[in-house]
């Protein structure tokens, strides 16, 4: 140990970053009853700034125990049961169920902090993470720098929640056990925002939330009943998706509008790590990649793995033993078993669905194969488990369809083939996480596996008139 360490100042937990990730993992364990703190770099009012309207899944809000929202308050713009999806040559729209809260970021984040701190967690702003402090290759605690000091501070775990910076896990040992990989272009969706005040309100336009899958394009709700949020993502560039939305404008009668804000950003679109965990370490958040496949959503994907982190983590602090990676172990296990096998499968899936044209998504929609279309009224659900669930008389309907599609022209022969193999690949990668070894000693061999697994997922290209966007 380096005798000349202040250590006076000692936490049980340290977390970087008071973003959601950080801030709700803070909270869950500061109602344990442990001593954390949780950091931020950025001054109080401004973390979040980055974004200013964002969507939560209402059912994944409740199950969180966030206090709820209220329609009205300044942190909640609208509660939502429904959206649009509409086929890439407009000539259909698609009612689905989609439970949405309509955030405003910093608001939210500002109500959380006081809740943080009445639970007794610490917060500290304009507080930056430096650098880890080791004893015997182990992580002991963290150096930081706030108003210009630089110190050190004690924790038995460090929770890297920096975000897609993951400034803590990619600068970790390369043998910590942990990957170290950066969120390079083709591992992102970069993602474009428009805030749109329509000139005519009274004029057809858009209804917010509707969605242009095929381009990957969206109308969100906005601040006002005569404006909305046109949204895009795409991965390989900020231009790939400027492109795309211009391909879409070209194509769209849009009313007049005006620009009244912008905002950019970009949102993982990969695998996480292998292992979340080492010793006194856990990513989480956007730090730890983990995001909805379909939506890129990361906010409340991320609060599913902390309710799991913080019985394990409650569990290793209540012992006087490190806090090691075996005893941080059964994060993993719960987390790659179930959501991270659901997520693992959906982003496989994708790769099969991206790669079709738009005469093969008109026929998709339309045919109800990706949002299946309810009988008379009702109105379909996606992806509710974030699981494909078919019964056998609903896949041999779905194949029938395919077929159809093909017979018609409307499905080609090798877009076919390769969503069959991407499904195929999918089921394969489900089972492969689910049984995510309990036992570290199995770690090694299962990495392997899942390797030559991933590595069989095929890049899906989508050209439209003016670019060519590639997914990994
Ligand atoms: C345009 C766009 C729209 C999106 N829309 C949605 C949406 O509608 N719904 C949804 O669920 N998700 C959405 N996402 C994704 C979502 O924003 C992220 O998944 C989520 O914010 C990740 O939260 P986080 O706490 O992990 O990271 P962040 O919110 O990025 O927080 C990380 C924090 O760490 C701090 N930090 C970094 N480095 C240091 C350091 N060295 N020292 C101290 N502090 C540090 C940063 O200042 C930051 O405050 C969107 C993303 C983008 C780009």
């Amino acid at each position: 140990m380096n005798d000349d360490l202040d250590m006076s100042e000692n936490y049980d937990v340290i977390i970087v970053g008071a973003g959601t990730a950080g801030t709700y993992m803070g909270w869950l364990l500061g109602k344990l009853g442990h001593s954390v703190l949780v950091m931020d770099k950025d001054e109080r009012n401004e973390v979040g700034n980055r974004l200013d309207i964002i969507h939560f899944e209402t059912d994944r809000i409740e199950k969180a125990g966030i206090p709820p929202f209220k329609v009205g308050n300044p942190d909640c713009l609208e509660i939502r049961d429904k959206s649009r999806v509409v086929t890439p040559d407009f000539e259909k729209t698609i009612t689905t169920q989609a439970f949405q809260t309509i955030v405003r970021l910093s608001y939210f984040l500002q109500r959380m902090y006081k809740v943080v701190e009445s639970d007794g967690v610490t917060l500290k702003f304009s507080c930056k993470f430096l650098d880890l402090i080791f004893e015997n290759d182990k992580i002991i605690g963290v150096k930081i720098e706030e108003n210009g000091q630089k110190r050190d501070i004690k924790a038995r775990l460090v929770i890297d929640a920096s975000g897609t910076s993951g400034v803590i896990r990619t600068n970790l040992p390369p043998d910590y056990g942990v990957e170290t990989f950066k969120l390079g272009p083709q591992d992102v969706m970069y993602v474009l925002l428009q805030y749109l005040k329509w000139s005519k309100p009274d004029d057809p336009h858009p209804i917010s939330d509707t969605s242009h899958i095929y381009y990957l394009l969206w109308f969100g709700p906005s601040h006002t009943e005569d404006s909305a949020i046109l949204g895009v993502g795409q991965p390989g560039s900020y231009e790939n998706a400027r492109l795309t939305r211009e391909a879409f404008l070209n194509r769209a009668d849009l009313p007049p509008y005006e620009i009244y804000k912008e905002e950019k950003g970009f949102t993982p679109y990969r695998r996480p790590p292998y292992s979340l965990v080492g010793h006194g370490f856990l990513c989480i958040g956007d730090a730890g990649v983990i995001t909805y496949p379909f939506s890129g959503h990361g906010v409340t994907a991320t609060w599913m793995l902390c309710l799991i982190a913080a019985e394990v983590i409650d569990n290793a602090l209540k012992t006087d033993v490190y806090v090691s990676r075996e005893k941080l172990w059964e994060i993993n296990v719960r987390y790659f078993r179930d959501q991270g096998a659901k997520f693992a499968a959906l982003f496989t899936l994708l790769s099969g669905i991206l790669n079709f044209d738009e005469k093969g998504w008109n026929y998709f929609l339309k045919k109800g194969l990706i949002y299946k279309t309810g009988e008379d009224d009702e109105i379909p659900e996606p992806n509710k488990e974030y699981e494909e669930d078919m019964s056998l008389g609903e896949l041999l309907k779905f194949l029938g369809s395919l077929l159809g599609g093909l017979i018609k022209g409307k499905l080609s022969f090798k877009n076919i083939k390769r969503f069959l193999n991407a499904n195929g690949l999918s089921g394969k990668i489900k089972k492969h996480y689910e049984k995510f070894p309990e036992n570290i000693d199995e770690f090694d061999g299962w990495v392997i596996k899942a390797d030559k697994l991933w590595q069989k997922k095929k890049i899906s290209i989508k050209k439209l008139p003016n670019v060519e966007v590639k997914y990994h």
